[in-house]
């Protein structure tokens, strides 16, 4: 069979051992070197051009990709256990919930189970339900924390590395963050505030914009044309003018270059909008048009 292989950045170092080993099982292998960003981003193109049999996508779990794919993807999470004893660190600001939502990333949601037993032991009963984008309980993405949308819960702990997904939990409560690599524990409302802010700071300017571009991804699990069609005609029907921008890869700088536009408007990744000061100009997801658009002009 002709595989193509496709990793995510942190995973591209362990890609060589995977060719080799199908390799020897006969198998003709490629190996994707195209950046890719999550689940939603599969090298389809990369495997249409080598005319491959499957797709073998590793670090993501299963995604709803909304355009049909003809080539079978198989998925390979990478699972990584976290020690649960070094979350003790988090009981003494926890204790005073009695109930908590529990979100966490791909790599550990086969221990969430663990998780919550470690919780329920100690007296704080752990909430979890499955998101909307996400394949597992318990799992966030960084464009979906609707897993920890759990009424009942008082609070919220994400459990991961980095704060990528973890500024993705759109949410009132108390919201606190626990890295298993650096066992830092910290409360991040602030943090999720500065980034709502920054983007209630881009509609009002995107406001006085009179030209946007706005963004489709070619990226198979991020392929909105249709929401940009959309865009464009309320913006004009609100008196501005727009034309749709069309790539596999959004380069701020080659952006640029097209020098007329006052703003955009980003049907892929939601989380592009969060490099805003890369693109020099208000960039809006279409739930922040949609807010722009109920504002007088
Ligand atoms: S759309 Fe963005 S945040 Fe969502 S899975 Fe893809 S890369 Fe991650």
């Amino acid at each position: 069979m002709r595989i193509l292989l496709q990793f995510p950045e942190g995973l591209k170092k362990y890609a060589l051992s995977h060719a080799q080993k199908l390799e020897a099982d006969g198998h003709e292998v490629f190996l994707s070197s195209s950046p890719s960003y999550g689940a939603c981003d599969l090298a389809i193109d990369d495997a249409e051009k080598i005319h491959a049999d499957e797709i073998v996508h590793f670090g993501h779990a299963k995604f709803p990709i909304p355009s049909p794919v003809k080539i079978p993807v198989e998925y390979v999470e990478w699972k990584v256990d976290v020690n649960l004893n070094d979350l003790e660190s988090a009981l003494p600001e926890l204790k005073q919930y009695k109930k908590i939502a529990l979100a966490t990333t791909v790599q550990h949601t086969h221990q969430m189970a663990a998780i919550k037993e470690f919780f329920s032991s100690h007296g704080i009963e752990p909430l979890t339900r499955k998101g909307v984008l996400p394949a597992h309980e318990g799992q966030v993405l960084g464009c979906d924390s609707t897993a920890i949308k759990i009424p009942e819960a008082e609070a919220v702990l994400y459990i991961g590395d980095g704060m990528f997904h973890a500024l993705a939990i759109e949410e009132s409560k108390p919201v606190y963050a626990f890295n298993p690599y650096t066992k830092q524990f910290k409360r991040i409302n602030e943090d999720i505030e500065k980034l709502r802010k920054r983007r209630t700071g881009a509609i009002a300017a995107a406001l006085s914009a009179e030209m946007f571009g706005i963004l489709v991804s070619t990226k198979p699990g991020q392929f909105h044309l249709e929401v940009a069609k959309w865009a464009k005609k309320e913006l004009e029907n609100y008196g501005k003018h727009a034309e749709i921008l069309v790539s596999g890869e959004f380069n701020p700088y080659s952006i640029a270059n097209f020098t007329s536009f006052d703003a955009y408007v980003n049907t892929a990744c939601p989380r592009i909008v969060d490099d805003v000061d890369l693109f020099g100009k208000p960039i809006l997801n279409p739930n922040m048009l949609e807010e722009m658009l109920k504002l007088k002009r």
